[in-house]
């Protein structure tokens, strides 16, 4: 299996080479230069199967020959072994024919557990088979920074620096990366906004000498693994409610498009998907580009689903890409509009692809504060308020096909605003109960890339 840049110019990988480099050297993003489709009876025979039995299938096609199936299946059972649910990925009943996909019963209670556990594992066979080093940086608003500190601690070859906006994220945000207590994981607060820190992360990636000095490499959702890991619990979900026998439909709380396109590749896959929705909060870039094909940045006005506040939603590239028919120098000429004018038009037959897959709507604040509210009486469920952004939206698609919405996070990792809506403050589930006693360990920086770098350089070589 080969991968190739969204821009056309970078040179082609393999799986293994994809995931250590993250992003493309002529700045695009990396896809598989074709997609495996599984057949209808594949898909069926998914029914039943274990969480890891099913990825191990539904991903096996895109590795190629950069792991064995014996080293393939040990990440994978690495990987989801520190879950706190037997399905993994569980399913409940919200209304008929309305469901609630639970993403969050993993160490750091997002989704993004599922794809950084994976690739956490995955870069250890690599590089602990070449004798190879990395340093892995990464920017977060909170939860893949806290999901990637999990991944990696401990891990031998190894050290992983992840930057965050000093007082902008939550306090249980903020413990899970503080209190992991590994001498290779470093939390850094910056002085400074989100922006702040993934310009910094940018600037380190494009200052090449620092990037090959310390093998610099990537785990934000534009490395492609991570969206890999996240097909599997589209299909599990799909097959447990009948498919590929009949079809359902997806709504997704969106910030960067990297889970929503996930959906998109089970689809290509061959699953039967009717509808990807695309649920945004306020800010809505992406229901506004798929609602009049202009996509056009305003600023990021802070919400309380503060991990889809986005401004540039990196994973659309990939979307574009397809729409495009696959020119690399279209996506290069968009990307360029962007970068000087803040937006770009997308094209009639490019609108008129993205809509065969997907649709959009939004959730104000008060929307989602209403939809926590209503869904504990109604729904019994006490909602995050990333599902909630997907739950409200969801009601404007359901019908005959059952509809999955994608939880997102657990309702403890933002108590403030579940406790706003309901009155209830939602409780860390037992495996965690003492992460506010744990000792905290930091570094304060300056939001300047030669201070960061100087910290990094005496850290790994400590
Ligand atoms: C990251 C995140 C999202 C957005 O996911 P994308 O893949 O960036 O679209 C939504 N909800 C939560 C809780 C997240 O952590």
């Amino acid at each position: 299996m080969r991968y190739i840049s969204t821009r056309g110019q970078a040179p082609e990988l393999t799986f293994e080479e994809t995931m250590l480099t993250g992003l493309a050297r002529d700045g695009g993003l990396y896809v598989p230069a074709e997609l495996p489709r599984l057949s209808h009876a594949e898909i069926a025979a998914l029914a039943g199967l274990s969480y890891e039995e099913a990825a191990f299938r539904i991903m096996r096609p895109f590795v190629g020959d950069s792991f064995t199936d014996a080293e393939f299946g040990d990440c994978i059972a690495r990987a989801y072994a520190g879950f706190g649910h037997a399905a993994r990925a569980p399913l409940k009943q919200l209304q008929d024919n309305h469901f609630l996909l639970e993403l969050f019963h993993g160490p750091t209670l997002a989704f993004k557990d599922f794809a950084m556990q994976l690739i956490g594992q995955l870069f250890q066979t690599a590089l602990s088979r070449s004798g190879e080093r990395v340093t892995i940086v990464g920017a977060t608003s909170g939860d893949t920074g806290s999901a990637a500190m999990e991944a990696f601690r401990g891990l031998d070859n190894v050290d992983v620096f992840i930057l965050y906006p000093h007082g902008r994220v939550s306090d249980v945000q903020r413990r899970q990366m503080t209190t992991v207590s590994e001498a290779n994981a470093h939390a850094l607060a910056i002085t400074g906004s989100f922006d702040d820190a993934q310009a910094r992360l940018k600037d380190m990636f494009n200052d090449f000498t620092f990037r090959d000095e310390v093998r610099l490499a990537g785990v934000n959702s534009i490395n492609f693994a991570r969206v890999l890991a996240q097909v599997v619990y589209y299909f599990t979900s799909a097959v447990a409610l009948g498919a590929p026998h009949r079809p359902v439909s997806f709504t997704v709380p969106t910030g960067n498009f990297g889970d929503i396109f996930a959906g998109y590749l089970a689809k290509r896959m061959g699953l039967p998907i009717e509808k990807l929705v695309v649920a945004t909060n306020q800010n809505d870039i992406l229901h506004r580009a798929l609602s009049t094909g202009d996509y056009v940045t305003h600023g990021v006005s802070p919400s309380i689903s503060p991990s889809m506040d986005i401004q540039v939603s990196s994973n659309f590239e990939r979307a574009l890409f397809d729409a495009y028919g696959r020119d690399g120098a279209a996506v290069a000429q968009l990307m360029d509009e962007l970068k000087q004018g803040g937006g770009f038009h997308i094209s009639q037959g490019a609108l008129e692809s993205l809509r065969a897959d997907f649709a959009s709507g939004r959730a104000s604040e008060e929307e989602t504060s209403a939809m926590i509210a209503r869904a504990l009486p109604q729904m019994g469920e006490l909602l995050c308020p990333h599902s909630a952004v997907g739950v409200h939206v969801a009601q404007g698609f359901l019908g005959s096909t059952p509809m999955v919405t994608l939880a997102t996070a657990h309702p403890a990792k933002f108590p403030d605003a579940v406790e706003v809506a309901t009155g209830i403050r939602p409780a860390l589930p037992p495996r965690m109960a003492d992460l506010h006693e744990r000792p905290e360990r930091m570094t304060r920086v300056e939001n300047d890339l030669h201070e960061i770098e100087t910290l990094i350089r005496k850290e790994i070589a400590a």
